[in-house]
C-alpha cells in the first residue's frame, strides 16, 4: 500500500484533524466571516477546521444562554453535544458523525431543507427544538477551514404545531358547532397562536379567533364585524397568491373544503398580503371540513403565518444555486460517487480535465466506474491495481488530503500528456456505512513538470560548478604549498586558476541572465554599428582562446544594424562556443555573414553530430540537453542556458535564432537581425 494513505479513523473516534496554515487571504477571509456573524441577524457561529467554536455571535450565546461559559471555546463537539444534550427529534441522543458541524466540516452541505432538526438543552435548561443550517468554509476547494453554523429556533413553531393538531382534532369531535358556547369557544381558540376562523356550510363566516384578527390587522370592531371585515380581506388575498398566479375561485381553499375536501400538507395554499409599511405578509392556509350526523356543517379554516419560514426557505434555495455555481465555476474537478464507483455528479472542470464532453458525461454517470477509463494511468504510465486507485480507497473509508494528493496520468482529448492529483475523503450514512466518496481532480501538469525543472536545474547546476570549484580548491592548493616554501605561485597554477574561476562566473552569468529572462527583466541597449566589427571581434577572441581555426565570411560593404554589442557579442561567443564543443577538434568551425532580404545573417556552421529532430524542438528551452551529447573539446558540460538566453537576446533585438542540421552532418546555427540601411547591398 502506498506510504501516502491517511486513513480514515472509525466513525466514533476523534477526527483527524489538522491546524492550516492561515495565508493572508484566509485571514482577511476569516475577518469577513466574523464581522459578518456578529451583524447576523440569526444565532450564528463560526468553527475551525478542529470544531472548536471561533466565534459566535449574541444572538447565538442568548439562545443557547451560553454567553458567560468561556469552557465552551474549549470544549470539542463531543462535549459541547454533551453539555447541551444535544438529541434528535425522536429524543435520542446524536451521534457524534451526525453532528452538524462534523459534518459539515466533512463537507455535506446542510442548507435549507436539507438542515438538521434536533432537540437541544440550553445552558438555563430551556429546551429548544432547532433547525441548524451549516455551511462548510474553505479557502481551497477541497478542504473545510471551518464551518458556520445557523440556529434557526423552532421551539415556538413546534409549540404552535402541537396545540393546533390538538385544536384541530377537538374541533373535528365537536358534536355541535354552533353549540359550541361562545365564551368556552373563545377561551379555547383564543388560545392558539394561529389564526382559526369557522364557517357555515354556505361559506358565511361564523366566527374568527384574536389570533385571526392580529394576523390580519383588524384591531377593532365587535367579533361579528370583525368577521365580516375577515371574510372580505381574505376574498382580496385571492388576488395575491403569486406562486400559482391567481387560482379560479373555486380552486380556493374555502370553496374546496366546502365540497367536503381535506386542504393540508402540501394542498395547504399560501396568500400573500403586502403590509402598510411594504413588507410581505405570508399566510398559509389550511382547511378542514366538519361533519355533523355524516352532514357537512361547516368548515374550520387555519391562517398560519409562515413569512419568516418562507423568507428562510427562499434563501436556503438561493444558497444552494450559490453552491451549485460555486460546484460549476471551480477550477478543479469534483465528483460525487456512489458506493459502487459510479459517478453521481460531475463539474464542468472534471468533465474537461477527463476530456468528456457534456453527453459522453451523461453516460459515465449511469454506466461506467471511473476505474475504467481509459485515458487513466498511474505514473509509470500503467493501469494500476483497482485497490490503489484513489477512488476505491476513498471508497475503502480512506480520505486522501490534498497533501497526499495521488498523481494520476492522464491522456487528454488531444492526446495531450498530463498529471492529475486526485485526492478525496468518503462521507457516512447514519450506520457508518460510505455511501459517497467526493473526489477533487486538480491539474498538476504545468506544476510537476515544473517541479521537474527545478530538481533538474539543481542537479545540473550542483554539477557544473563541481568541476571548476575542485580546479579553483586544487590550484589554491598548489599556491599554498609554493607559499610556505616561500615560492611564488607558478604561472600555470595561476592560468588554471583564472579558468576556474571565469568558467564559474560563466554560469553564474547565465543563471543570473536566464533568471532575468523569465522575469522580462533582460534588458538590450542597442546602438547602430557594423556588424562585421562584432563578427570580426569575436571571432578573434574565439581562437585565441581554444587555438583552432575559425573560418569567417563577411560582406565587403557596413552591414549597419542597431545593435547592443556585449548581447550580440554573446550570443555569437556562445553558438561558436557550442561549434567549438561539440564538434571534433580537428574539423574546421566557420561563420558567416551574410545580407539578406533586409536581414543581417550571421551562421555558425560546425562538422559535429548535428541535432537529432527530436531534440530541435526543445533546444531554445530553458535547461535543455541533447541527452548523449559528448563535449569533445573543453571542459564543461554547460546548463543548457545557453540557447535559451541567445534565443531571448535576438528576440529582444527584432531578430530570429534557429538551427539547421541533418544528423551526424554537423550543425548551422544561425541568427538575423534587421538591416538599418537594407537597401545597400
Ligand atoms: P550548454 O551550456 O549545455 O551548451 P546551450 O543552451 O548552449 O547549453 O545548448 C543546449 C544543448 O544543445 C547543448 O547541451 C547540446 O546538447 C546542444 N547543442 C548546442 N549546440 C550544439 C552543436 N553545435 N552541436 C550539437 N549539439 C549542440
Amino acid at each position: 500500500m502506498p506510504r501516502d494513505v491517511h486513513r480514515q479513523s472509525p466513525p466514533q473516534e476523534t477526527l483527524p484533524i489538522r491546524t492550516p496554515r492561515r495565508t493572508p487571504a484566509a485571514i482577511i477571509r476569516a475577518r469577513d466571516i466574523e464581522s459578518a456573524i456578529d451583524t447576523e441577524r440569526h444565532a450564528m457561529a463560526l468553527f475551525d477546521e478542529n470544531a472548536r467554536l471561533v466565534r459566535a455571535n449574541g444572538l447565538y450565546n442568548e439562545l443557547l444562554a451560553c454567553a458567560n461559559s468561556p469552557e465552551m471555546q474549549t470544549a470539542d463537539p463531543r462535549e459541547r453535544a454533551r453539555i447541551f444534550d444535544v438529541r434528535d427529534m425522536d429524543g435520542r441522543r446524536l451521534p457524534a458523525t451526525r453532528l452538524p458541524v462534523l459534518r459539515a466540516l466533512r463537507g455535506d452541505a446542510l442548507v435549507g431543507a436539507v438542515g438538521v432538526d434536533l432537540r437541544v438543552r440550553a445552558l438555563d435548561g430551556r429546551e429548544l427544538i432547532l433547525h441548524v443550517t451549516a455551511t462548510a468554509l474553505s479557502t481551497r476547494s477541497d478542504r473545510a477551514t471551518g464551518c458556520v453554523v445557523v440556529l434557526h429556533d423552532m421551539t415556538e413553531a413546534q409549540r404552535l404545531a402541537d396545540v393546533l393538531q390538538e385544536i384541530a382534532g377537538r374541533v373535528a369531535t365537536l358534536s355541535q358547532v354552533v353549540a359550541v358556547r361562545n365564551l368556552e369557544r373563545d377561551v379555547v381558540f383564543d388560545a392558539i397562536a394561529d389564526g382559526v376562523l369557522l364557517y357555515d356550510p354556505s361559506g358565511r363566516l361564523l366566527y374568527v379567533n384574536s389570533a385571526t384578527r392580529a394576523l390580519l390587522g383588524i384591531h377593532d370592531g365587535g367579533p361579528g364585524e370583525a368577521a365580516d371585515r375577515v371574510a372580505k380581506q381574505l376574498d382580496e388575498y385571492a388576488q395575491y397568491d403569486v406562486e400559482a398566479g391567481m387560482p379560479p375561485r373555486d380552486a380556493w381553499p374555502l370553496a374546496r373544503v366546502l365540497r367536503g375536501e381535506t386542504v393540508a400538507g402540501g394542498d395547504a395554499a399560501d396568500a400573500i398580503r403586502r403590509l402598510p409599511d411594504g413588507c410581505e405578509q405570508v399566510l398559509n392556509i389550511s382547511a378542514a371540513p366538519m361533519y355533523l350526523e355524516g352532514r357537512l356543517a361547516g368548515a374550520v379554516l387555519i391562517l398560519r403565518d409562515v413569512t419568516e419560514r418562507r423568507r428562510l426557505e427562499r434563501e436556503a434555495a438561493e444558497h444552494a444555486k450559490q453552491v451549485e455555481a460555486i460546484f460549476e465555476a471551480m477550477a478543479d474537478g469534483l465528483v460525487y460517487y456512489d458506493a459502487a464507483g459510479r459517478v453521481v455528479r460531475m463539474n464542468t472542470a472534471t468533465r474537461r480535465l477527463l476530456g468528456y464532453d457534456a453527453l459522453a458525461a451523461r453516460d459515465v454517470v449511469v454506466q461506467r466506474p471511473w476505474t475504467e477509463h481509459p485515458a487513466l494511468r498511474d505514473t509509470s504510465g500503467e493501469h494500476s491495481s483497482l485497490e490503489e486507485w484513489p477512488l476505491v480507497r476513498v471508497l475503502n473509508g480512506e480520505i486522501i488530503s490534498s497533501e497526499r494528493a495521488v498523481d494520476v496520468r492522464v491522456w487528454g482529448p488531444e492526446g495531450r500528456l498530463g498529471m492529475l492529483a486526485v485526492s478525496g475523503a468518503p462521507i457516512y450514512d447514519n450506520e457508518g456505512r460510505v455511501i459517497l466518496a467526493v473526489v477533487s481532480i486538480r491539474d498538476v501538469t504545468e506544476a510537476r513538470r515544473l517541479d521537474d525543472e527545478r530538481s533538474q536545474m539543481m542537479n545540473t547546476v550542483s554539477h557544473e560548478l563541481k568541476t571548476p570549484l575542485s580546479v579553483v580548491a586544487m590550484a589554491h592548493g598548489l599556491i599554498d604549498k609554493r607559499a610556505i616554501l616561500g615560492q611564488p605561485p607558478s604561472s600555470d597554477t595561476i592560468d588554471v586558476l583564472a579558468d576556474g574561476i571565469a568558467q564559474m562566473t560563466r554560469l553564474v552569468n547565465d543563471l543570473v541572465d536566464a533568471a532575468r529572462a523569465e522575469t522580462g527583466q533582460l534588458a538590450v541597449k542597442p546602438v547602430p554599428q557594423d556588424l562585421r566589427l562584432v563578427c570580426r571581434t569575436v571571432v578573434a577572441e574565439q581562437m585565441r582562446a581554444v587555438e583552432r581555426v575559425i573560418t569567417l565570411r563577411e560582406p565587403s560593404q557596413p552591414t549597419l544594424v542597431d545593435a547592443d554589442t556585449i548581447r550580440i557579442s554573446q550570443v555569437l561567443t556562445n553558438l561558436l562556443s557550442n561549434a567549438l564543443k561539440y564538434s571534433p577538434p580537428d574539423r574546421p568551425v566557420s561563420v558567416r555573414l551574410q545580407r539578406k532580404k533586409g536581414v543581417a545573417r550571421v551562421e555558425v556552421h560546425d562538422d559535429g553530430p548535428g541535432i537529432p529532430p527530436e531534440s530541435k524542438p526543445h533546444l531554445f528551452e530553458r535547461f535543455y540537453r541533447v541527452p548523449g551529447m559528448k563535449v569533445l573539446h573543453g571542459l564543461s558540460d554547460g546548463l543548457g542556458l545557453g540557447l535559451y538566453i541567445a534565443r531571448t537576446l535576438v528576440e529582444l533585438h527584432g531578430g530570429k535564432i534557429d538551427v539547421e542540421s541533418e544528423e551526424r552532418q554537423g550543425a548551422t546555427f544561425w541568427f538575423t537581425l534587421p538591416l538599418l540601411s537594407p537597401s545597400i547591398g
